[in-house]
């Protein structure tokens, strides 16, 4: 019996029990942070009651002022556990929380079973889907993505960032039932392509065809990643996203805000027009012309794409698949589909599940010639 055990903890970890190790409020810089217990939950090695601070200074950590950490020194936090502070989103944390300081700033690192993690990934990032099969290849998804970029912030001192940088991962408070349940059904199954785990991008709405991925960031392309046809022509799987058809309208007085913070134009240029100037093959634009008084500027989509996001917000121009209508002085761009296109279709998925499909079929379907492997 001894023996058996002995032998079973000197057993590699399996994927069930892998842990991640993930960088919290990745995007922020701190320097304290407000913890209060959700059940019972301990802190620097003491039982925390109530609401406690932990701040750095300098190399140090230190828990209410008593508790202290010196340099390469770390305070952990077990059970759950609620953050808080100025400016910061409120989340509630399982697992164990460590904390230390890196460069004079409060260093936060959740360390969780991979499972759960992902739970976490998917409850956030297939937020409006509802089919269990759909949630079970994005949970698939999720789990490649993240075991492929699982040494992204190893110079930080963990695998992954909780932001869309990795993937967008808010804590435990929102772990939907339904991701919960597609991570555990499908624990530890990772797509392949040849003998590595594939590149699993994905994005919410298509529009009708995904797109290959080297029309859309000047990264050397992957087969799996070529574009695919959703569906029936007519009626994609992922004509159900709400608003799947969009409509922005542009005045030149925005685009000539935008284009030259950008620096797409110079401070003395007024933008005049807006077409399109080269387009993929799924129907999207590659390319657009700025006209300004003296010159035509060319934009790429992607660059164009996120210009407007970062600085108008990711609702105005939903995809770069639209045309453009001309007005006195503006442009109306009617489009379709959301997000960059390139892999998995959210709503596709969705789609897919509500026609009969399973996972096993939707992963095929957005990445073709990979196949599921138990990691
Ligand atoms: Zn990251
Ligand atoms: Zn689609």
């Amino acid at each position: 019996m001894t023996l058996l055990l002995l032998l079973l903890l000197a057993l590699p970890a399996g994927a069930a029990e892998r842990q991640a190790e993930v960088g919290i409020y990745s995007l922020r810089k701190l320097s304290a942070v407000t913890l209060e217990p959700d059940g019972e939950a301990h802190a620097g090695g003491h039982p925390l009651a109530g609401k406690a601070v932990m701040r750095v200074r300098g190399a140090m950590v230190s828990l209410d002022g008593r508790h202290k950490a010196g340099p390469a020194r770390t305070l952990r936090a077990r059970g759950g556990v609620w953050l808080s502070g100025k400016g910061l989103p409120r989340r509630l944390y399982r697992g164990e929380l460590i904390f230390s300081s890196r460069k004079g700033r409060l260093r936060i690192v959740n360390r969780l079973p991979l499972e759960e993690y992902i739970a976490g990934v998917v409850s956030g990032e297939a937020a409006d889907l509802a089919h269990p099969e759909a949630y079970k290849a994005q949970a698939v998804a999720a789990r490649t993505y993240a075991l492929k970029h699982y040494k992204a912030h190893s110079g930080e001192g963990y695998n992954l960032c909780d932001s869309t940088h990795c993937q967008l991962y808010t804590g435990s408070a929102a772990v939907k039932r339904r991701a919960r349940e597609a991570a555990e059904a499908t624990a530890g199954e990772v797509l392949y392509y040849g003998g590595a785990p594939a590149e699993t991008y994905y994005h919410s709405a298509c529009g009708g065809h995904t797109e290959d991925m080297t029309n859309v960031w000047p990264f050397p392309g992957k087969p799996y990643l070529a574009g695919v046809r959703d569906g029936p022509r007519g009626k994609p799987y992922c004509s159900i996203a709400p608003r799947f058809h969009w409509k922005t309208k542009i005045y030149y007085t925005g685009l000539t805000r935008l284009a030259r913070q950008a620096r797409w134009i110079l401070p003395d240029e007024t933008a005049q027009g807006l077409k399109a100037s080269a387009w993929g093959e799924s129907g999207r634009v590659a390319r657009l012309e700025i006209q300004t008084q003296r010159r035509r500027v060319a934009v790429s989509a992607t660059d164009f794409y996120h210009g407007i996001g970062r600085r108008a917000g990711w609702n105005a121009v939903r995809s770069s698949w639209f045309s453009i209508l001309r007005g006195k002085d503006y442009v109306f761009l009617d489009g379709v589909g959301s997000g960059h296109g390139v892999g998995m279709c959210q709503w596709g998925a969705e789609g897919m599940a509500r026609r009969g499909f399973k996972y096993r079929d939707i992963l095929k379907h957005y990445y073709p010639g990979t196949e599921i492997r138990h990691d």
